[in-house]
Formats: C-alpha cells, structure tokens, sequence
C-alpha cells in the first residue's frame, strides 16, 4: 500500500504558516494585494478566479477582481495591466488564462511587470527559471516540490520522470527538479518506448491530461507517483492522468486525484504574492 500524499493537509499546512506571515506585514502596514483579471464569461475561469479570491480571503491578502467582458480588446487589456504595473499598492497581478481567442494572450503575459508576475509566466521569469535564480516560482511544479518536502523525500539523486512538456507543468517542473539535483528525463508524445522510460523513474510526474494514462507496467516498485492531471469525465467526476488503482499498490508514495496536487497550485500562488509584496518593499 501506497502511503497517500494529502494535497489539502500539506496546502493548509503551508496556508497557516503564511497566515502568520501575512499578519506580521500587516503590523508593519504592509499589506500583500493580488489583482485577478478574468475577461468574459468560462465557467473554469469563473470557478477557478473564485477559489483564488478565497484563498487570499483566507490568509488575509487583499485581493481586487477585474471582470472584462467578452469583447474586451488586446489594447484595453494591456491598459488595465500597465495601470496595475504602475500601482504601487498591487504587489501580483495575474490574467486568468484562456482569454477569448481575439486577445494576443502572449502580449498580454509579457506585459506584466516580471516583479508582478505570480504566475511565473513572463520570459524574464522563465529565464530566472533556466538559471536556477528565479524569485517566483511556478506553481504548480513548486506545489509538487512542496508536497516532496513535506513528505521528507529526499530528492537529490532520484531519477525523475516527467510526461508532458507544457510551458506550465512539464518544462518548469523539469527545471526545478534539476535545481534540487535529481536526475531528469522529459517525454512527451514522440517518446520511444514511453513505458520503459517511465519505469525507471524514482518519482514518476504524469502531466498528460488523459485519463488513466500512466498504468502499472509504466511504475518502477516503490516509485513516487505525482498525478497533475485534471480529467472530467462523463458522469462529472474528475480523474487524473494515473490509473490510480493499478499504480498504488506499486507505488512507495501517490498523489489521487482530486485532492493531490490540485490544491497545491493557488497555495504556491499565494507564496508568490507574499514573496512580491516583501521584493517590492525590500522586507527579508
Ligand atoms: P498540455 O496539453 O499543454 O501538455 C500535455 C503534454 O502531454 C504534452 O507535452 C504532450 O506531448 C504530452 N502527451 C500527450 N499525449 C501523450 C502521449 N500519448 N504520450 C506521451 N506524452 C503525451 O497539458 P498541461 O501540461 O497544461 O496539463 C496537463 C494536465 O494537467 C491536464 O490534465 C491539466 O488539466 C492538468 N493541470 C493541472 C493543474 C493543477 O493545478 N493540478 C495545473 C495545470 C494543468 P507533446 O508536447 O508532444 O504534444
């Protein structure tokens, strides 16, 4: 039997400890403020802007909401963001992504100011990234990581496995776990002999977005199982990219889904709204 990794146990974990830090800026009169910029009307977008609200609610960030509606220009967009760059009170600001497809969503993520960037997508983050100097983090790798280090693994030397290659999941988690040593193979959709592969990995990280991709001859003994993925099924559940009855009685360690590494996203989110706030008024 596998031991579980309670996504919500290590996100509340990480809120508490933030809380706190939050508390003692606002003592100093520091207040960490994120901005969400949410253009039209996806019912996701909606439900995941939401939850970002609370979470700030929650630990005590200001949070602002900008609802733009559907024919919003790139122009207007880009406006909005100059005037939140310019805004010394917003320590993150963020634009739910996917914008509606008239809107050159790649003007607008590089138009943030990268101090402001709490998604960790603009290139000069990304950049800091490939270095290993980066100051914010992306979220939903460094939630894994997290996860990794409140389980007490020690991931210097484990030969890390990673499927998919997105520029949110698969590369920047490639490049964190290389900054903490392990041993780093990529697959993606042209991998040759793709189960051979992953079953050499010590942690085995499944960013496909298919359901029950990864399945037991793809799982070393004893590995450790990160499922990223987020499937809705047909009866309204959500599966992950793991075939999570197959893997878990190979794996030493797994995440299920939901209830994994979901939760671990916004918490990084908040972390990196935190770590603006205190860059931007120079507070260690
Ligand atoms: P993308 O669709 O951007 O990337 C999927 C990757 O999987 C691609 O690199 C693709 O390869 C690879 N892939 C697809 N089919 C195969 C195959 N048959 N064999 C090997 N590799 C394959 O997805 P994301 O990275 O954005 O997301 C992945 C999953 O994680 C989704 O379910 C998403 O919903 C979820 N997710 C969850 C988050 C969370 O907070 N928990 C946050 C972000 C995403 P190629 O590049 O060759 O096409």
């Amino acid at each position: 039997m596998a031991t579980l990794i309670d996504g919500k146990k290590v996100r509340d974990h990480n809120l508490e400890i933030m809380k706190g830090e939050v508390a003692e800026l606002n003592a100093q009169g520091v207040y960490p403020c994120l901005c969400v910029i949410i253009v039209g009307s996806d019912p996701a977008s909606r439900v995941y802007v939401n939850n970002k609200k609370k979470a700030c609610e929650n630990i005590g960030i200001v949070s602002r909401e900008y609802a733009m509606p559907e024919e919003t220009t790139t122009e207007e967009l880009l406006s909005l963001i100059d005037e939140l760059n310019a805004d010394k009170s917003v320590s993150g600001i963020l634009c739910q992504m996917p914008v509606p497809k008239h809107i050159d969503s790649k003007a607008v993520l590089e138009r943030i100011d990268p101090a402001k960037d709490v998604d960790c997508f603009h290139p000069y983050n990304v950049g800091k990234l490939v270095q290993g100097d980066n100051v914010m983090l992306p979220c939903t790798p460094a939630g894994m990581v997290e996860m990794l280090d409140y389980m007490g693994v020690e991931i210097s030397g484990k030969h890390c496995v990673i499927i998919g290659r997105s520029d949110i999941v698969g590369k920047p988690m490639a490049l964190l776990m290389l900054q903490r040593n392990a041993t780093v193979t990529i697959c993606h959709s042209r991998t040759a002999n793709l189960s051979e592969v992953c079953s050499q990995a010590d942690i085995l990280v499944a960013a496909v977005g298919r359901p029950n991709f990864v399945t037991a001859d793809m799982v070393k003994d004893g590995a450790i199982i990160l499922d990223v993925g987020i499937n809705r099924m047909e009866d309204g559940k959500l599966c992950g990219d793991v075939n999570f009855a197959e893997c878990e009685p190979k794996a030493s360690m797994i995440t299920p889904v939901p209830g994994g590494v979901g939760p671990m996203t916004i918490t990084m989110l908040m972390r990196n709204t935190i770590t603006a706030e205190k860059v931007a008024k120079n507070i260690k």
